[in-house]
């Protein structure tokens, strides 16, 4: 008897001993999203310490920052007589 199972994998490569080595889309993301510690098939121990969540907090605070300039330029360009405001 045969059975096919269809699952995505992605290839880890120890950060130790350099061995390349697959492990199935969805493990990854979970043990990336926890930061939890991973294992090569040596035995080393790694992790993530940048979740995808991470990253993305990362780019909309920056988004926001380039926005709030901006936005302050804007409002300098409408009324180039107004005392400045501190910002942040
Ligand atoms: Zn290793």
């Amino acid at each position: 008897m045969k059975l096919l199972i269809e699952k995505e994998f992605v290839a880890e490569e120890c950060i130790t001993c350099g061995v390349i080595f697959g492990i199935s889309s969805d493990l990854r993301y979970h043990i990336k999203e926890a930061k939890r510690p991973f294992f090569c098939p040596n035995g080393h121990s790694m992790s993530y310490t940048v979740s995808e969540a991470d990253k993305l907090r990362k780019e909309i605070a920056s988004r926001d920052g380039i926005i709030r300039d901006q936005d302050a330029i804007i409002k300098k360009l409408k009324n180039p007589k107004a005392k400045k405001t501190p910002t942040k």
